[in-house]
């Protein structure tokens, strides 16, 4: 009895703060979730972008931006795709620390706000990952980030694409071919709520962009009428 009410005093002194999704250490309290150590590994991207596809890099527009057609008019992400970030990323989807996706889906939101007017687009969609990946990881990232996104922002979040597979051709390749195979395989799978929508398209990592300029790509050929990307994850400009 004694030391219940010692413990209810104790609480009422220093009430149980929350542990950190990311480390599991105990803290204050932050707007994103994470605590401050947590939050100091991101390596957040500032001024220097590029203007097209928000990689890293001191130039107007990044090697790849250059070279490629890009679809999407303008894709930004949260941070650097290294460091704290990286790390935060990789638990989310191969720990599958599930608890991870608010405060990151929050960095989102954020940026999303900064970069983008929010009354300038009609709906949410995400990249899709394949089924037999979904049934492996029990969740898509891209969905949970995309899910809190359209709840924050009051944009309707629209399922339009999906991951298309050969098997037949599929079988021949070797494990990790096939893995690559899958990556940046879609159909719009449903064109009636694509046309003439202004589309924010979601997705955790943006490398090169092939994936997400490829789905931009289906999305306008299925008459949208604009997609805009925002990612966590971004990379670093080659030429810097
Ligand atoms: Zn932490
Ligand atoms: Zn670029």
């Amino acid at each position: 009895m004694l030391s219940k009410v010692y413990d209810f005093i104790l609480d009422l002194l220093y009430p149980a703060w929350p542990s950190c999704p990311a480390c599991g250490r105990e803290f204050s309290s932050s707007e994103v979730g994470l605590c401050f150590e947590c939050i100091e590994e991101i390596e957040f991207i500032g001024d220097d972008y590029c203007v097209k596809c928000g990689k890293l890099t001191k130039n107007k527009l990044c090697l790849d931006c250059r070279e490629q057609e890009r679809f999407f008019s303008k894709a930004r992400a949260v941070g650097l795709y290294d460091a704290g970030l990286k790390e935060y990323i990789k638990q989310l989807k191969y720990d599958k620390r599930q608890q991870l996706a608010t405060p990151l889906a929050r960095l989102l939101i954020r940026y999303a706000e900064h970069y983008y007017q929010i009354n300038e687009l009609d709906l949410i969609t995400y990249i899709p990952i394949h089924k037999q990946r979904l049934e492996e990881r029990g969740f898509n990232q891209a969905y949970l980030l995309a899910q809190q996104l359209s709840q924050e922002l009051r944009l309707p979040i629209k399922s339009l694409l999906a991951r298309i597979v050969d098997t037949a051709r599929q079988s021949d390749l070797a494990r990790q071919e096939r893995l690559q195979n899958l990556a940046g395989k879609f159909e719009v799978e449903n064109q009636q709520l694509t046309k003439g929508q202004r589309v924010l398209l979601v997705d955790d990592i943006f490398t090169t962009g092939a994936t997400v300029n490829e789905a931009s790509r289906l999305l306008l050929e299925a008459g949208a009428e604009e997609v805009k990307v925002i990612t966590l994850a971004t990379g670093k400009d080659f030429v810097r």
